[in-house]
């Protein structure tokens, strides 16, 4: 692990150090969204690629090659209280990360939703565990254009402090009242003005209280999905595809299903609607809705969500 520890040592500035052709190829490519490896004579991909070879020395071949963005997690370690100069301002997790596509792993901050200083980390956080990068909205050409990464298929974590998972209870029991009569509900932060569905009583972004209630359109962009081969009660027949879905009118994504396509038709940018149980069966529950289908509209560009994948 001690190669693990130098990497800390050296992040952010670590990869800038000595920027020949081929860590600036890796760095322009981050720059415009993308993760690339380098290729080596006996036909490996090294992320972060680097000049020459680790295993023999040799100089690498010069092709690039897109890998992941979503990878496992190879190895990590815990970080409960965070330093000034850490990445994230509450606990994360330095993850070893293998970029699908690659021979090797990166190292770059796990965010894992845990907003408790001092926190233990979650049980779910574990080797082979999947994961994706979010991106910065204005790139610099530098591995913090990687935000972190987070788990790819999120589970819903419950707010650690009770403050806040007090205004949470409220703010779900009000979000269900509108779904119980068909209708969206978020909260505008009164900070940065974005809108939360659902809405949680508090900012996620600025740790304020909400409370101005706004209603928002059934309709919305899937932003990142996952396939899941594991059957759920709740679900349609596997493979089906759970979805990150920006809402119409909403800033933050819902979590959902998605069905009504084949699986591996599913995509980022496509234009969704909710699919409502008939009426006569609607309670105070999530349940109401039963997934998301496709809308026959064009897909959104990957630049207008990019801030939400
Ligand atoms: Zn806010």
């Amino acid at each position: 692990m001690s190669s693990e520890a130098n990497h800390v040592l050296e992040f952010p500035g670590g990869y800038t150090r000595s920027v020949g052709p081929v860590i600036g190829r890796f760095l322009t490519e981050l720059r415009d969204g993308r993760l690339v490896g380098v290729r080596t004579a006996n036909g490996r991909v090294l992320v972060p690629p680097t000049e020459y070879d680790p295993d023999d020395g040799e100089a690498v071949t010069g092709e690039f090659v897109e890998v992941g963005p979503a990878g496992t997690v190879k190895s990590w370690s815990w970080v409960p209280r965070p330093r000034a100069t850490h990445p994230l301002d509450r606990p994360f997790a330095w993850a070893l990360i293998q970029p699908d596509g690659a021979d090797t792993a990166l190292l770059h901050a796990l965010d894992v939703g845990v907003f408790e200083e001092g926190a233990d980390p979650p049980r779910f956080l574990k080797t082979g565990m999947r994961v994706r990068p979010r991106w910065r909205g204005e790139r610099t050409g530098a591995i913090g254009d990687i935000e972190c990464f987070r788990p790819e298929v999120t589970m819903i974590n419950a707010p650690t402090r009770l403050e806040y998972r007090l205004r949470a209870g409220r703010a779900l029991d009000r979000f269900l009242e509108g779904i119980a009569e068909g209708r969206l509900l978020g909260h505008r932060c009164p900070v940065c003005g974005q809108v939360i569905v659902p809405m949680k009583g508090m900012c996620p972004r600025d740790g304020v209280p909400t409370t101005e209630e706004v209603e928002v359109a059934d309709t919305g962009t899937v932003t990142t999905f996952a396939v899941n081969n594991l059957p759920d009660p709740r679900a349609p027949e596997v493979p089906f595809v759970s979805a990150y879905i920006l809402l119409d009118g909403a800033d933050l994504t819902m979590l959902a299903l998605v069905a009504g396509i084949p699986a591996d038709q599913v995509r980022i940018g496509m234009r969704v609607k909710a699919v409502w149980r008939p009426r006569e069966e609607w309670d105070k529950t999530m349940a109401n809705i039963r997934w998301f289908e496709p809308l026959d509209e064009p897909d959104v560009p990957f630049e207008r969500i990019k801030d939400y994948v």
